[in-house]
Parts: structure tokens; C-alpha cells; sequence
């Protein structure tokens, strides 16, 4: 295996000073797969103390852990010291994390056998759980006994998840069943730690395969989406229960969390707003606001940054309108929500009619198509429809003497409808001479009271 030059010549230092040293874990796997590690851990025999007095500008960043972060070459690396763990009680923490001389014990106390490797100086890769043979098959398999794992640390029941998700591999059997048997346990694990592995399996290329093979995981963290499983929908734009339909329309997304976060919980509120018709066809009228008030729940529980939750929620409930490929149309929307959103949206609704019946598919994904390039038109063309592209500014309105206050915004508002509907043209000295117009055919100050367009 090959190792970059800063992480070599950090081992070396290590070792020159007396040391044992290896590149360890999530960097030995990734690089073993071909992919580009995201940081390179450092696993040493070195106690923090010694850490600290070989590299002086060390930082102690998790001293109780044995870590510390040494720079080396101008980049940051963790190196923590040689350790085994003894009792978790709480299904969470190791109640004491003892130094050991040598890296076996230290590998013996990792998650998985893809994670329990380490890299020597010279590139050659130490693996005494078979790591490499599941890297080469695709499996995830406890290091050690699966259900003692989980029962230690429960995140791990996550972190299985997340790792069949984000590299499309399949559990080993006893791993599977344990992850099955210990998922209460997750209950014991704080919000914050479920999050960071939950949103990366979500993002996950196989994230929809492991939520519908491991339902009732997911179910122990989002209890809320349970009654989605099995629950029919008796419609005919509907080939699936509601769940399934929830994994299918993850899947069918661009891995964007805020989009997948969106398809997942876009019909949670679902079972609660089921009606039958004469017909025996069924309807979830309001599920959208339903869906919105339990998804506000589940995001709040789960400490999501409060951004990406605004974003979810706006998106949610935004997923069941129409949209139209009309140009003025497009223009207000993307005025009113941004491009990022306007964007979003249109992703979450062509994952969701991906995830519908067939038959219904062509023409809602061809209406999708043509708001898309309308969309890209405007944009393409730089066309006005928003308060940033107006050729006039607020200071331009105030040298007309419109008095400064909430009337100018809301001029300048009025000003973008007005261009947006090709009433005027987006040009300053026209602008202009339109707010002036607009005081004198109305006989009222511009941008207060009525509206003098029709249709907006
Ligand atoms: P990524 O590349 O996504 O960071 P990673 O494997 O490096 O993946 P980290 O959370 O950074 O994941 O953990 C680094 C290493 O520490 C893992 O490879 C694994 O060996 C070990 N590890 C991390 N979390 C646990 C845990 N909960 N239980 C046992 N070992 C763990
Ligand atoms: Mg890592």
C-alpha cells in the first residue's frame, strides 16, 4: 500500500524516537479500495505525554482517548496512542481506556475487519481479521462477536449501516442479525452521534437498498416513521406502501442531504390523513402540513443544523404543488425561493414521481423537464427576477423623493413583478420613469396601498 509522503515521514519520526507507528483504520481501508482517505490516523505505541514532548507544537485534542494532533509538514494528523477498552456499562462509552504496548489489541477493539488494519512505514498492510478478503467481497463483519460489539458501543449498529450504504456493502449474517437483535440499544446513543452517521448513510449510493432491508433500525431512531410500513395506499398513482415508496424516492434522488432528508420524510404524515372514497380509492388530503409537523420533530430530536432543517421542512412542504413550465411562472418562484431552492424542489419531485406507478410517470417527468429549461433559460439569459437584478436600486427611488421607509422594498417588489410580467422593461431611466408614472395614474404614493397590475 502506498502511503503519502507526510504520513511516512511522520511514522518515521516516530519510530526514530523509539516507537512503533502505523497508518490505522478508516485510511488503510479506503486506501486498499482505491478511494482517496479523508485523514490519515496515526496508531502508535507512544503514550500522549511522549507525543507531546517529541512534537512540541502538539495539540492534546482528546487526551482522555489517548489523541493528540501533531502537524506535520503543515497538516494536521490524530495520533492516539495504542489502547483497548474495557466495560461499556452504558452502551456508549468505555468506562476506561487503557494504553497497551502493541497495535494487536489496539486493531482487536475496532468496529469492523474493513477498519481493524493497519499500514507499517514500508507500505505493508497488517490485517489479522481478514479485512482485506471482505473489502474484496463487500462485507461488513463485526470484528470479534457482533452482538457483544453492539452491546459495547451502540452507534456501531449505525455505523454498520452507514458503511453497507456509503460503499454498497452487504452485512455478514451474524452481523446482520445482531444489528437486528441489539437496535434498542440505540437508544442509549446521543442525538449528535446518530446524526453524523445517519446523515452520511443517508447520502449513502445504496442508502435506499439498507433502509428498506433494515426498516425496523431506522425505526428505532425515527419511531415516527414506523406506521409508513405496509400501509397501502389504495390509489393508482401508488404501486407501493408508503414506505416502500419513501426508500424508492430515496434512491431516485441526487444524494444532496437536504433532498434525500426531504424524500424521507415527505410522507411520514401520511398514515395520519388517510381517507377511502366511495370508490375504495384512497387520499391523504393535508399530508404534505401533517408530514411537515412530525419531520419538525424528527429533525429537532436529531439536532439537525437548524439550516439544512428550515430547508427540509420548506421542501417538504413544497413537494405535492404543481409546477409549471411557463416562463413568468418559473421567474416568480425564482424570485421568491432562490435557485438553490427552486432546484431542490424540482429534484424532490422527480425523485417522488420515480418512485410512483409507471404509468403515471412519463408525463409529470416531461412537465418536470420543461420547468427545468425554462428555468435554465432564464438563468442562461440572465433575466430579471429578483431585488439583486432590478436595474434600479433603493438610492435610485429615494433621489426621486420617495420617502425612505418600508415603502421603497416594497416599491422595488412591485418594480420586479412589473418586469417579470414584461410590463416594463428591466432598464434604469425606464424603471424610473415608470415609478413616476405610477404616481400620477394612481394618485397614491408608489409601492403603498393597491396594486396597480392586474394578476398578481
Ligand atoms: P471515515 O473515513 O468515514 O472517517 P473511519 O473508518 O475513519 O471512516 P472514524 O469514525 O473516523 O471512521 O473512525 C476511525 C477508526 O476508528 C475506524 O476506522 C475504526 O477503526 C475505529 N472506530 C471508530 N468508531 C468506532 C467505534 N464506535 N467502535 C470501534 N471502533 C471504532
Ligand atoms: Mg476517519
Amino acid at each position: 500500500m502506498f502511503l503519502p509522503v507526510g504520513v511516512s515521514g511522520l511514522l518515521e519520526a516516530l519510530e526514530t524516537a523509539g516507537f512503533a507507528a502505523y497508518a490505522v483504520g478508516g485510511c488503510v481501508r479506503d486506501s486498499l479500495l482505491g478511494r482517496v482517505p479523508q485523514d490519515w490516523d496515526i496508531a502508535t505505541s507512544a503514550r500522549p505525554e511522549e507525543v507531546l514532548a517529541r512534537f512540541p507544537h502538539a495539540i492534546p485534542t482528546g487526551i482522555a482517548h489517548g489523541t493528540v494532533t501533531v502537524v506535520w509538514e503543515g497538516e494536521p494528523f490524530e495520533v492516539t496512542t495504542f489502547r483497548a477498552e474495557s466495560a461499556y456499562t452504558d452502551h456508549r462509552h468505555p468506562d476506561q481506556v487503557r494504553f497497551v504496548p502493541d497495535l494487536e489489541a489496539d486493531l482487536a477493539r475496532r468496529d469492523f475487519t474493513v477498519n481493524a488494519m493497519a499500514c507499517r512505514r514500508d507500505g505493508q498492510v497488517i490485517d489479522r481479521f481478514g479485512g482485506r478478503e471482505d473489502l474484496k467481497n463487500g462485507i461488513i463483519r463485526c470484528v470479534g462477536d457482533p452482538g457483544e460489539r453492539f452491546r459495547e458501543d451502540a452507534l456501531r449498529i449505525l455505523r454498520a449501516l452507514r458503511f453497507a450504504a456509503c460503499y454498497g456493502f452487504r452485512l455478514e449474517e451474524k452481523t446482520s442479525a445482531a444489528v437486528l437483535e441489539s437496535r434498542e440499544l440505540l437508544c442509549y446513543v446521543a442525538a449528535e452521534r446518530i446524526w453524523a452517521e445517519f446523515s452520511r448513510l443517508l447520502c449513502g449510493i445504496d442508502a435506499g437498498r439498507v433502509l428498506r432491508e433494515f426498516p425496523q433500525v431506522i425505526f428505532a431512531i425515527l419511531p415516527e416513521l414506523f406506521p409508513m410500513e405496509g400501509f397501502l395506499q389504495y390509489n393508482p398513482h401508488h404501486d407501493r406502501d408508503v414506505w416502500e415508496h419513501t426508500c424508492a424516492a430515496v434512491e431516485a434522488s441526487s444524494p444532496e442531504l437536504a433532498v434525500r432528508l426531504a424524500m424521507l420524510l415527505h410522507d411520514c404524515g401520511k398514515p395520519g390523513c388517510f381517507t377511502l372514497d366511495g370508490e375504495g380509492t384512497g387520499h391523504f388530503y393535508g399530508h404534505a402540513q401533517k408530514s411537515l409537523e412530525l419531520a419538525g420533530t424528527v429533525l429537532r430530536r436529531l439536532r439537525v443544523p437548524r439550516l439544512l432543517g428550515e430547508r427540509v421542512l420548506l421542501l417538504i412542504h413544497l413537494h405535492d404543488r404543481p409546477v409549471f413550465p411557463e416562463e413568468r411562472w418559473v421567474k416568480r418562484q425564482l424570485g421568491r425561493w432562490g435557485e438553490e431552492v427552486f432546484f431542490q424542489w424540482l429534484a424532490v419531485k422527480e425523485a417522488d414521481t420515480l418512485a410512483q406507478a409507471l404509468a403515471f410517470q412519463p408525463p409529470r417527468l416531461a412537465n418536470l423537464r420543461e420547468v427545468e429549461a425554462a428555468a435554465q433559460a432564464v438563468l442562461r439569459e440572465g433575466q430579471c427576477f429578483s431585488l439583486k437584478q432590478l436595474a434600479v436600486t433603493g438610492c435610485d427611488l429615494l433621489q426621486l423623493g420617495i420617502p425612505q421607509g418600508p415603502q421603497v422594498g416594497a416599491l422595488l417588489e412591485q418594480l420586479v413583478q412589473a418586469v417579470i410580467d414584461g410590463q416594463v422593461e428591466n432598464q434604469k431611466e425606464t424603471l424610473l420613469a415608470y415609478v413616476a408614472f405610477l404616481s400620477t395614474s394612481t394618485g397614491e404614493e408608489p409601492g403603498k396601498g393597491g396594486n396597480p397590475w392586474p394578476n398578481m
